[in-house]
């Protein structure tokens, strides 16, 4: 529990029990989950909890840069506790999201031509496909 009041202070948010219980939620689930999820989880240590709040929550972990907001194409946000540049593998089958470790280029490949005024501030590498799961249970081509 110290670490986790420390991760909020650290970030300057301030450390109520909600918080921590999201925070402590979405550490111990797998696979990226949506806010539903989480909220669903945390409901079980503060049962008075909103998915109002829990929602907000995450939106404060994701400004203070304690959780990333991943968006899948065609589904709800999902929240990401690994903060470090990393990649994402995202199953259009099962919608399993899954890291990669790898880098993307540094943005200094785009030309001030190419970017026309425009000013990067990140990039995330996402690739879109189908988990070993999926290509064994369903045709390639079916969308
Ligand atoms: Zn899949
Ligand atoms: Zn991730």
């Amino acid at each position: 529990m110290e670490s986790l009041v420390h991760r909020l202070r650290s970030r300057r948010i301030a450390v109520t029990p909600q918080r921590l219980a999201v925070l402590d939620a979405l550490d111990s689930l797998p696979d990226h989950p949506n806010a539903e999820t989480i909220y669903q989880a945390v409901r079980r240590q503060v049962p008075a909890i909103s998915f109002n709040t829990v929602y907000k929550t995450l939106e404060v972990f994701c400004q203070k840069g304690l959780a990333l907001k991943v968006n899948p194409l065609h589904e709800v946000a999902r929240y990401d506790r690994v903060t470090r540049e990393h990649a994402h593998l995202i199953c259009r089958g099962c919608h399993r999201i899954t890291d990669l470790e790898v880098q993307p280029p540094p943005l200094t490949y785009l030309s001030p031509e190419m970017l026309n005024g425009f000013l990067p501030e990140q990039q995330r590498l996402t690739i879109w496909g189908l988990c070993r799961d999926c290509q064994e249970s369903k045709p390639i081509m079916e969308a």
